[in-house]
């Protein structure tokens, strides 16, 4: 019986991390539905890109309150979450604060007086978060596609957020060996008073926010797969497997490109051999209809979406009242590629056909066309995010599989095949202006 409670302590951790590693598997399983794609190209770029944009928040803070706000709850979560460390190894081995028996007094009096003052910003920070989002309610949170679950996604995460900074509070408070210390509980011993002085009540309370403390970041861990939140961990895979091209690159298919430089040279062999390095054969579908046709960075780009908005708040054609949201063309990835995982899961590692796909189910023609590629979206995305490169795949399909682009390009493009230009007469009679 003396050992009951580090059994059960290592049953819930067992659970809880063999829980959220099997969903990470899966995760990947998704991903991997993508096409692959080679990024092995600038290693050093994409590693600044890292520590840049993922670790530094340097996007984050191009905007100056939310940003702020964000690198409070970043920094103070993970460092906070240092002290998990500490509570593992005490319920594995049934000690208590072996932090203090591993370090001198001071230093372990200092790291934890400096998680609780970062415990207080973090919870700062969320309530303003939370103001601005249910108070305040800022624009770029109330769109279409935040209602239902993705607002009450935003909201859980800080409730958990609270709720996880109060209780490593109310467990230091409460913990007489570590307030008769001395050290570290700059913010403890203020809250102390509130729970009386008996110390079986202290010491009940104390254990009660010790277990609910970390079976609350289990819950949170595995939470992350079912939330956007999931960018905390894929933040900085995707910052590094981010474009490093110049972003007005676009991605020209070389099968198409040969064929229209054999059209333009009089005297091209069309029965040459392809140049070495040249892709031999045109691609079996042009474009993509559904995730599996994206590649796999765009599909770790949809998991890793926060939501923030950044991108539609930026889009000139949501500006101007049409129907596009990049965030939603992230988001609809997303939820599409979920939908075919649990295709799969449920039909033993097979996906049978659902009639359904990612454009028409999901995003609309209408959305795809109303697309100036702009490149705003790539440029405002604080992790690297490129909702531009979905849009135009899924346009390369409409117009090379399925001829379905709007009038005005059809028109363009038959003027350009007959007159060489994209205005409806003959090259001979461009300088017919001057004499009107
Ligand atoms: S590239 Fe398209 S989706 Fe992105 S901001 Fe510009 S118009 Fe909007
Ligand atoms: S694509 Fe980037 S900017 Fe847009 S909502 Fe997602 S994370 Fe925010």
């Amino acid at each position: 019986m003396e050992y009951l409670p580090n059994i059960l302590f290592a049953i819930i951790l067992v659970l809880g991390i063999g829980y959220f590693a099997r969903n990470i598997k899966k995760l990947i399983r998704n991903i991997k539905l993508g096409q692959e794609v080679d990024a092995s190209d600038n290693k050093s770029l994409r590693w600044k890109n890292v520590i840049n944009i993922a670790l530094g928040q340097s996007k984050m803070v191009k905007r100056p309150v939310s940003g702020f706000l964000h690198v409070i709850v970043y920094v103070g979560f993970i460092i906070i979450n240092i002290e998990v460390l500490e509570i593992i190894i005490d319920g594995l081995f049934g000690t208590h604060r072996i932090g203090l028996k591993l370090l001198p007094e001071s230093v372990y009096g200092f790291l934890i007086g400096a998680f609780e003052i970062l415990a207080v910003l973090v919870l700062v920070s969320v309530i303003a978060f939370w103001i601005r989002r249910n108070v305040i309610k800022l624009k770029r949170f109330l769109s279409s596609e935040m209602k239902g679950w993705p607002k009450s996604d935003g909201n859980i995460i800080l409730y958990f957020e609270v709720v996880l900074m109060c209780l490593f509070l109310v467990m230091n408070a409460t913990d007489t060996s570590f307030q008769n210390l001395g050290h570290g509980n700059v913010i403890s011993q203020f809250i102390a008073p509130w729970f009386g002085d008996n110390p079986d009540t202290l010491h009940m309370i104390e254990r009660t926010a010790w277990w609910l403390h970390i079976v609350g970041i289990l819950i949170f861990l595995n939470y992350l797969y079912f939330s956007k939140h999931l960018h905390i961990l894929l933040a900085f895979p995707n910052t590094y497997y981010g474009s490093v091209e110049p972003k007005g690159k676009l991605n020209n298919l070389e099968a198409v490109t040969n064929e229209v430089k054999l059209m333009m040279d009089p005297n091209a062999d069309p029965f040459a051999a392809p140049a070495e390095g040249a892709e031999e054969e045109a691609p079996a579908k042009f474009g993509a209809s559904d995730v599996m046709d994206l590649n796999q960075i765009q599909l770790l780009n949809a998991y890793t979406c926060t939501e923030c908005g950044r991108c539609t708040s930026a889009c000139p054609a949501n500006l101007t009242g049409k129907k596009l949201s990049p965030r939603k063309i992230m988001m609809d990835t997303r939820d599409r590629l979920e939908e075919v995982g649990k295709n799969i899961d449920a039909n033993k590692g097979e996906f049978k056909d659902d009639g359904k796909q990612l454009l028409g189910d999901y995003i609309t023609n209408e959305e795809l066309w109303a697309c100036t590629t702009c490149n705003a979206c790539v440029e405002e995305c604080p992790v690297s995010i490129n909702p531009l490169s979905i849009i135009l795949e899924m346009r390369r399909y409409l117009v090379m599989e399925q001829s379905a682009a709007p009038m005005e390009l059809n028109n363009m493009m038959t003027n350009i095949e007959n007159n060489g230009a994209p205005w409806p007469y003959n090259q001979m009679d461009r300088l017919n202006w001057k004499d009107e």
